[in-house]
This record gives C-alpha cells, sequence and structure tokens, in this order.
C-alpha cells in the first residue's frame, strides 16, 4: 500500500490535532503555516477548559459527544491535563442563574458554602452554594500547542513549512485539509466571526486548583488557573469579526467580574490581554466540507479544545479509510 501525502495548512488547535490522528495512522504529513509559530491564530487565547458538560448549558448534543471523545483524546496524548473538575458559582442575587444552569447541565453535584471552601479555601465564606462538574478538567491550552508541535516533528516526522502564506487549492498532495479558522471565510461563506477577548493576570495573593465560572446577568467570567500564579480570565462573546484589541468597556466588565469573584484580583498584576474570533457556523456547530481532494475543518467556535480532536480523527478516517460522518459532513 503506499503511503498518503497530507498536507494541512493551519497550525491551530484543529491543524495540530488532524497531523497527529493522520500521523498515527501512517500518513505522510506536511503541515503549513503563515506565522512562524506555531498555534499562533484564535488557539493561542483559548481558556482551555474541557468543560463539556457546562457548555450544555448552551450547546447542542454533538457538542457533548465530541467533547467526551476529546477529553479522552487530551487525557492519553497530553501529559498535562488537569483532572480537578470545573466549579460554578454565582453571587447570592444572581442564585437564580444558578438554578437555570443546573437545569440545563448535568453530571454535577450541588455544593453547599463548606464543599465550595474546602475544594477552593481562597473562595471560603464568600458563595453559599455551587455547581462541581467533578468529571471536568482543563488545560494550558499553549503548552498543548507546543506539546503537540514537538512530539509531531521529533517523533511522527510531520514536516512544518512554516512562514508563508498558503492557498489550499494551490497544494500538490493526495489531500489537503484546510484548517486556516476564520481565515478560510473566503471559501466558507456562511462562516462568521464571534469575537472573544481575554486577560492574563497574576496575583499570588489567590491560587485555584480548577477553573470557575462565576455567573453573571451581563458577562459571564471564567477564570482558569495557570502555572506561577497566572489566570486567565475569559471571555467575551461578541457577535463580531473585528479582530483589534480589547475594549475599554470589556476590560472593565472582566476586571469587574475577576474581582466580584475575589477582591484580591483587585490587586492583580494585568500580564496580557488577548482578541481573536472564533470561526463559528450558524448553528455553532463544528464541520467537515469535502471540496474535491480538499477537506475543510471549521466552525470550532467556542469548542476548539472540546472539538478538534474529536471532529480531526473523523476527518482522518475520511481520508485513510473511506468513511463518511454525516453529523459533521454538512
Ligand atoms: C478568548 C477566547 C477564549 C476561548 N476559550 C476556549 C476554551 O476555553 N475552550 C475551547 O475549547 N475553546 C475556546 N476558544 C475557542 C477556540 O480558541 C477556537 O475554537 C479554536 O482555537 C479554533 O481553532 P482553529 O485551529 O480552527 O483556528 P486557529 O487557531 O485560528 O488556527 C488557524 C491557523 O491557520 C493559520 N492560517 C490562516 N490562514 C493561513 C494561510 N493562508 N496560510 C497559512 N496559514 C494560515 C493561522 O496562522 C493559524 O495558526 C476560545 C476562543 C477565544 C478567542
Amino acid at each position: 500500500m503506499t503511503t498518503k501525502d497530507i498536507a494541512i495548512v493551519g497550525s491551530g488547535v484543529m491543524g495540530l490535532t488532524a497531523a497527529h490522528q493522520l500521523a498515527l495512522r501512517g500518513a505522510r504529513v506536511t503541515l503549513y503555516d503563515r506565522n512562524r509559530d506555531v498555534g499562533r491564530g484564535c488557539s493561542w487565547w483559548a481558556g482551555g477548559m474541557l468543560a463539556l458538560w457546562c457548555e450544555m448549558e448552551s450547546a447542542e448534543p454533538l457538542i457533548g459527544e465530541l467533547g467526551l471523545e476529546s477529553l479522552s483524546y487530551w487525557r492519553e496524548h497530553f501529559p498535562h491535563v488537569i483532572n480537578k473538575g470545573s466549579l460554578v458559582v454565582a453571587p447570592p442575587r444572581d442564585t437564580p442563574d444558578l438554578k437555570r444552569f443546573a437545569a440545563r447541565t448535568s453530571h454535577f453535584e450541588v455544593i453547599d458554602g463548606k464543599r465550595v471552601a474546602a475544594l477552593e479555601p481562597d473562595l471560603a465564606g464568600r458563595f453559599e452554594t455551587g455547581l462541581f462538574f467533578e468529571k471536568e478538567a482543563h488545560l494550558d491550552p499553549r503548552k498543548a500547542l507546543g506539546f503537540l508541535s514537538e512530539r509531531l516533528q521529533k517523533d511522527l516526522g510531520v514536516r512544518f513549512v512554516m512562514e508563508g502564506d498558503v492557498r489550499p487549492e494551490a497544494l500538490d498532495a493526495d489531500h489537503v485539509l484546510d484548517c486556516r479558522g476564520f481565515e478560510a471565510r473566503d471559501v466558507l461563506p456562511d462562516l462568521r466571526g464571534v469575537k472573544g477577548e481575554m486577560l492574563i493576570v497574576r496575583t499570588s495573593e489567590i491560587s485555584f486548583a480548577r477553573p470557575i465560572r462565576l455567573l453573571h446577568p451581563r458577562i459571564p467570567v471564567y477564570i482558569v488557573p495557570r502555572d506561577d500564579h497566572h489566570f486567565m480570565v475569559g471571555a467575551t462573546m461578541i457577535e463580531s469579526s473585528d479582530q483589534s484589541r480589547i475594549s475599554a468597556r470589556s476590560m472593565v466588565e472582566l476586571l469587574n467580574a475577576a474581582y466580584a469573584l475575589h477582591p484580591s484580583f483587585g490587586e492583580a498584576e494585568i500580564i496580557e490581554t488577548g482578541t481573536d474570533v472564533r470561526p463559528a457556523f450558524p448553528d455553532n456547530l463544528p464541520r467537515i466540507r469535502r471540496d474535491g481532494k480538499i477537506l475543510r475543518l471549521n466552525g470550532l467556535y467556542r469548542h476548539g479544545y472540546l472539538g478538534a480532536p474529536a471532529l480531526t480523527r473523523r476527518a482522518a478516517e475520511i481520508v485513510m479509510e473511506g468513511k463518511t460522518f454525516p453529523e459533521v459532513e454538512r
């Protein structure tokens, strides 16, 4: 049997996991990106929450299905997944929001203030109740992108061609996977942008073991702990393709929400701000579109790390085994 030559355009979470799934199945893979370093698109700014049951609050069941498979993928292939669950809390005046959230989700335990404090000592006395999603997990996206890229190059022989704008149509390979994220809107007219803004702050006065979501009527915020007392505070969801910097209003609202979670965030250093555009189809579900020898993988929306491994496994089986997957081929 001859080895299949596969070209992949885009080194975000979609492109890297696609390269991994294909290399594991014996394909000869070349991965292209316009940037010098891998993963500097939308994937760079994500929170990295593998929170599939929380996401069911607003997502379709397909996300739960893809999310479950992706969670197993990360646990199997990335050694730094943090399996400590996630916690959802609301200020006392917003307890109805917590009830609404609980009614739309599953796989959680309703916990009281004492249990909140036992899980997260720095939240002691601040919340009377919460929802604990014990089976969820999180990862640091930047570590995951770096880890995958190294593994692909060192162990799986994937060739990286960086710093060049590439048109998938111009590549000579048995199959081409277009994983350009929002940049693929030139050939995917129903792809839209959902702007997301985030901050990274640093404070040694607080430590959290797991992501915390604070339900808030205007801007629900989540805080994801990272190494070295860093916290990712995210994220806005704005129907816009504007990739310019974070707005003053969003910055104020994210900081206000962090401050409402714990006043020590008021003293934190702002290390970084970030903005990008989540690629989304009208139903916010990811898709694989066939276009001759090109497969276009896109629409991860807010489910990049939760959706990509499961979607790219399907793409790899389309290419290598001729399978079809009607649930995502739309
Ligand atoms: C603030 C924020 C928070 C988020 N939080 C989460 C979260 O907690 N969990 C989660 O699962 N998801 C989250 N997401 C969503 C997630 O980041 C996206 O769904 C995901 O990153 C999309 O990945 P992608 O690989 O399709 O696109 P991208 O990451 O944008 O990758 C596309 C790549 O293609 C390259 N490229 C584009 N055009 C060309 C070209 N012509 N030639 C060569 N290369 C090209 C780019 O340089 C880029 O590297 C968040 C998003 C944002 C903005």
